[in-house]
């Protein structure tokens, strides 16, 4: 992706090297499957006071000046792309009539609060629909590369997109629909709407990307590939489970790497929001 010299999203919190926050390293979907808990079943929004806080145990990460050279470059690298994601949203709700609301990132290292709880660098890049932020630990950028190999730019700007993905669903009221359903499913449905949701998150990526290339011009050959050799790669499920080594058939957790690539690429090929029903594919 030719990224250099293009603008900067504002919409940034920068949390690097800010300790705190009562994280436990490993606890951060502890954290998140509770909040989710609060808002299944409480109703309405969650009072991040309610959250059971989690014993203080930071371990923060002491950078060399070539690794933290490396990391501000990434960092501006995710920011290009988030301002990419605010151009092509801004232009597509205004299209349809409607107003986008920006998403903020935040940017942390080892562990961070968010209104869904806490989280760790090993929950992987996450949404939060309660704040609207993205947060993301950089570190992941090299472990695309390294554990999931899945290396490239482009990898990392589709994992940006698919997190902006859900805050899209957020801001239609997809999630707030979702919620509900899976509140009152068992627990094989509630894991069906979840693999719907992330695979229309992976769908809205690849409208994302669709109207990146058709109106900035600044994919570069192969970009596509490594969106969806990282989409067959990973997912927040996958890296969720990894984290918290916890075992559950993927049938039941997640759509299968087919199934991302296939999303991905539906909303690559179309740039047609309404082909993103992912809950009513005879498929799913
Ligand atoms: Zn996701």
């Amino acid at each position: 992706m030719q990224w250099l010299g293009r603008r900067e999203s504002g919409n940034v919190e920068d949390r690097r090297g800010i300790s705190g926050g009562g994280i436990a390293t490993g606890g951060g979907i502890i954290g998140l499957l509770i909040y989710l808990a609060y808002s299944f079943f409480g109703g309405g929004n969650a009072d991040p006071s309610q959250v059971p806080q989690l014993s203080p145990q930071v371990n923060q990460t002491t950078l060399t000046p070539e690794e933290q050279k490396a990391e501000d470059e990434r960092a501006k690298f995710v920011k290009v792309v988030l301002a990419e994601t605010e151009d092509v949203w801004n232009k597509l709700f205004a299209d349809a009539g409607k107003q986008y609301s920006e998403p903020t990132l935040v940017l942390f290292r080892d562990g961070v609060s968010s209104a869904c709880g806490n989280a760790s660098a090993e929950s992987g890049p996450f949404y939060c629909p309660s704040d609207s932020k993205l947060y993301i630990d950089l570190s992941f950028y090299q472990e695309l590369q390294d554990r999931f190999h899945a290396p490239g730019d482009f990898a990392m700007a589709y994992v940006v997109a698919h997190e902006v993905g859900h805050h899209i669903q957020n801001l239609m009221g997809t999630a707030d629909k979702i919620n509900r359903l899976r509140a009152q499913g068992n627990e094989t449905e509630s894991n069906r709407y979840s693999v719907m949701m992330e695979l229309q998150a992976d769908f809205y990526a690849g409208v994302w990307a669709h109207y990146e290339e058709k109106m900035k011009n600044i994919l570069d050959k192969g970009d596509i590939d490594e969106a969806l050799n990282a989409a067959n790669a990973i997912g927040d499920d996958r890296l969720q489970k990894q984290a918290t080594g916890e075992v559950v058939p993927d049938a039941f957790t997640h759509g299968t790497s087919a199934q991302r690539v296939y999303w991905f690429k539906k909303g690559f090929q179309t740039g047609d929001i309404k082909q993103g029903d992912t809950f009513n594919s005879p498929d799913l």
